[in-house]
Parts: C-alpha cells; sequence; structure tokens
C-alpha cells in the first residue's frame, strides 16, 4: 500500500490547526528551502515530476520556470481552490484538514520564483473550507510564518465554474468578469495585473513540502516514469465506498475501483467510467487496465484531468448521463466564442430529446459533426473539455442512444 502523504493527518483531531501540523513535522521544510537558493527549490520540483493536479498535468518545476529571467517587479503567487469540476471533491479536504500544508507549500514557491505576494481563489461554495483556510493563514500570522517578505489574500468566488480556469481565475481576481483570456501571453509572462503569475492548484502546492524534506527522487519514485507522488482521487458513482483516495500515481483504475474503492455497487457490473472529471472521455468496462497517470490516460485519449472518477454501473443510463453532463457545460459557458456559446445550447436541447424519446434519426451525427467540427476554434480549453466526452459517450455506446430514438 502506498504511503499517505498528503492525506496523513486527516484522521487525526484537530489536524487543520498550527499545533498539530507542527507535531506531525510542518513547517520544518521552511528552514530547509531557506537555505537553497531559488533555482536550486525550481530543480528539485523539477527533478521530482510533480505535474499539475488541477486538470492540465503540467509540470511544476518547468511552469515555474517560465518567469522571466531578470524580472525585477512583481510576481504573483495564485492557489487555483475554485474547485468545480463535477466529479472532483479532494481540494476541500486539503483546505479543511491539512490547510497548513497548503500555506507551507506557498511559501517555499514564493521563493522559488521570488514573490512576495499570493492569492488562494477559494470556491464560493466552500463556506467551511473557507474558514479553515483563512484561520490557518491567521494563525501562520502569529506565528511569523506569514507577513515577512510573503503574503496571503484569501479570495472567494461566486460560483462560476470558468473561474476554475486561469485566466478566468486572473480576470475574476482583477475585479473584472471572469473570462478566459487568449494564450499567449501565458500568465507566467503577463498575469494577474499585468505581472508575471504562476497559478497553481492545491494539491500540487500542498506536495511541496514533503518534496523539500525528503528529496526529489524519494517523490519520483512513488510514481511513474513521467509523474511523481501521490494524488487524491476523488472516487463517486456506483461505488460501495465513495470517497477520495491517495495512491500512487501509477495505480490503476481497475485497482482503485475494486481495491480501493470496495468495487461496483448497483447491479455489481461495471458499465463505464469518467476517470478525470466530467471533461474526461468516457471509458468502458473493457477500458480500465490503465493507469491514472496524466500519460496513462491520455493513452487511451481520455485524460486524468482533476481525478474525479465517476463509475456507472449496468444500471446507469448513458443517454442520461449525457444529458446531465450537457446541461451542466451549456450552463457553465462564459459565452464569448460562438461555437462554446451557441454549441452546449445545441447539444444539451439534442441531448435531452433522445433521452425523453423524442429524439431525430439525423440527431447523434448532427452532435457528432458539431462537438468535431468547433474544437480548437475558442478561447479557452472549457469548449474541447465539455464536448470532448460526449464524443465518447455516443461513439460507444451509440445503440444505447439509437434505441431511443422513434423509428420514422
Ligand atoms: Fe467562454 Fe466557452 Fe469561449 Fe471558454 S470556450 S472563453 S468558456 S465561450
Amino acid at each position: 500500500m502506498t504511503e499517505k502523504i498528503l492525506t496523513r493527518n486527516f484522521g487525526r483531531a484537530d489536524s487543520h490547526t498550527l499545533a498539530v501540523y507542527r507535531e506531525t513535522g510542518g513547517y520544518k521544510a521552511l528552514d530547509k528551502a531557506a537555505a537553497m537558493q531559488p533555482a536550486a527549490i525550481v530543480e528539485e520540483v523539477k527533478k521530482s515530476n510533480l505535474r499539475g493536479l488541477g486538470g492540465a498535468g503540467f509540470p511544476t518545476g518547468m511552469k515555474w520556470s517560465f518567469i522571466p529571467r531578470g524580472h525585477t517587479g512583481p510576481v504573483y503567487l495564485v492557489v487555483n481552490a475554485d474547485e468545480g469540476e463535477p466529479g472532483t471533491f479532494k481540494d476541500r479536504y486539503l483546505l479543511e484538514r491539512d490547510p497548513h500544508a497548503l500555506i507551507e507549500g506557498m511559501i517555499i514557491t514564493a521563493r522559488a520564483i521570488r514573490s512576495a505576494l499570493g492569492f488562494v481563489y477559494i470556491r464560493g461554495e466552500y463556506v467551511e473550507p473557507w474558514r479553515r483556510f483563512s484561520t490557518a493563514v491567521r494563525e501562520a500570522y502569529e506565528a511569523g510564518y506569514l507577513g515577512r517578505g510573503f503574503d496571503i489574500v484569501v479570495h472567494r468566488g461566486a460560483g462560476a465554474y470558468i473561474c476554475g480556469e486561469e485566466t478566468g481565475l486572473i480576470s475574476s481576481l482583477e475585479g473584472l468578469k471572469g473570462w478566459p483570456k487568449l494564450k499567449p501571453p501565458f500568465p507566467a509572462i503577463k498575469g494577474a495585473f499585468g505581472a508575471p503569475t504562476i497559478v497553481n492548484n492545491v494539491e500540487t502546492l500542498a506536495h511541496v513540502p514533503h518534496i523539500v524534506n525528503r528529496g526529489a527522487e524519494w517523490f519520483a519514485s512513488l510514481g511513474t516514469k513521467t509523474q511523481g507522488g501521490t494524488r487524491i482521487y476523488s472516487v463517486s458513482g456506483r461505488v460501495k465506498r465513495p470517497g477520495i483516495y491517495e495512491t500512487s500515481v501509477g495505480i490503476t483504475l481497475r485497482q482503485l475501483i475494486y481495491d480501493e474503492a470496495g468495487g461496483v455497487a448497483g447491479n455489481g457490473r461495471l458499465k463505464a467510467v469518467v476517470p478525470g472529471g466530467s471533461s474526461a472521455a468516457l471509458l468502458s468496462a473493457d477500458e480500465i487496465d490503465v493507469t491514472m497517470d496524466v500519460d496513462g490516460l491520455k493513452n487511451v485519449d481520455s485524460m486524468i484531468g482533476s481525478a474525479g472518477v465517476i463509475v456507472f454501473d449496468e444500471t446507469v443510463s448513458i443517454p442520461d448521463a449525457l444529458v446531465v453532463v450537457a446541461r451542466f457545460y451549456a450552463h457553465e459557458s462564459c459565452g464569448q466564442c460562438t461555437p462554446c456559446r451557441e454549441s452546449t445550447g445545441w447539444i444539451y436541447k439534442m441531448a435531452r430529446r433522445i433521452a425523453e424519446g423524442h429524439g431525430r434519426k439525423e440527431d447523434l451525427d448532427t452532435i457528432l459533426d458539431v462537438a468535431k467540427r468547433g474544437a480548437g476554434t475558442t478561447i479557452c480549453a472549457f469548449y474541447d473539455g465539455a464536448v470532448g466526452p460526449y464524443i465518447s459517450y455516443i461513439e460507444k455506446f451509440r445503440g444505447e442512444f439509437e434505441a431511443l430514438i422513434p423509428r420514422a
């Protein structure tokens, strides 16, 4: 069994407090990091193979190294805690149960990228995580960990999924509408308030103190060849033990479902799995012998994304599941790009009429055509993340949709 790193304190009483965090070795990595040059911290994180755990899976150390050399103005660190991907609920536990791990990770990261100010953008609906994290920030100020060269501002979102996209998040943080922007320029060059900005996810930064304490090689050895460490998988749907599971990123989807989450509930027979949040392509029951790291899922044309695993047993209707996902994305499109604004709505309407038994013969091909035609034409990745999975629902389970369409 993989050693628990991020969740090691979750079972302890008052694990969210500074006292318990310190008792279990918390804030020790700060001394070690203080003796390292910023570039050495970046190199250590590069060697660890830590990858972004919010969705995109970009190598973390490499992202840090994109801050322009010789830049003398402000640099910002922004933590994306706007966890809104359906099926994903792991960052909330980190904020609630071990908030000091994120603060320590931020202080070390700030040293690596030479930042004096960090923002933590917390999903508006996460009231308790916000309270716990804000209390932890206060404790860290009182103990002198913050306020000596690095400050943290806690900012609450207002419920828009698109504010989890890094440029949309930055716009919202600046007090503007949470609309994504075209990249380049990437935030590391021109981000919050026009300054170089590194945007990282909560879980990603919570790993950083452990990497500094125990070394890049140790961390890299926990995972696969191209991704180090553990991560927290949110497992929901038709499993016997839904919840969060921290394991090596080298675990297979089959092991996660059967060994960790107790197997398939409902009628006990697996039909399909969403492996990485609702933006990930659906896998059928015979595709689960795949490692749950970035490259493992890429190899089967899906993605690990935010590691939100949703399990469907045989009683789940795939057309109904598509309606739920399509309604979500039609509602959450920010509306700037025509393909995204219009197509997400059209697809939702077509998926709904099929599920309700009023579909037209041409609807399935129209959905596939619309979904494929718009790919890569929009400002941000929302559209591809929304409609990409629809293709897998229809291509892998077409017969189920066709059975609901009345014959002319
Ligand atoms: Fe907005 Fe969709 Fe365009 Fe992204 S792709 S900017 S969510 S309209």
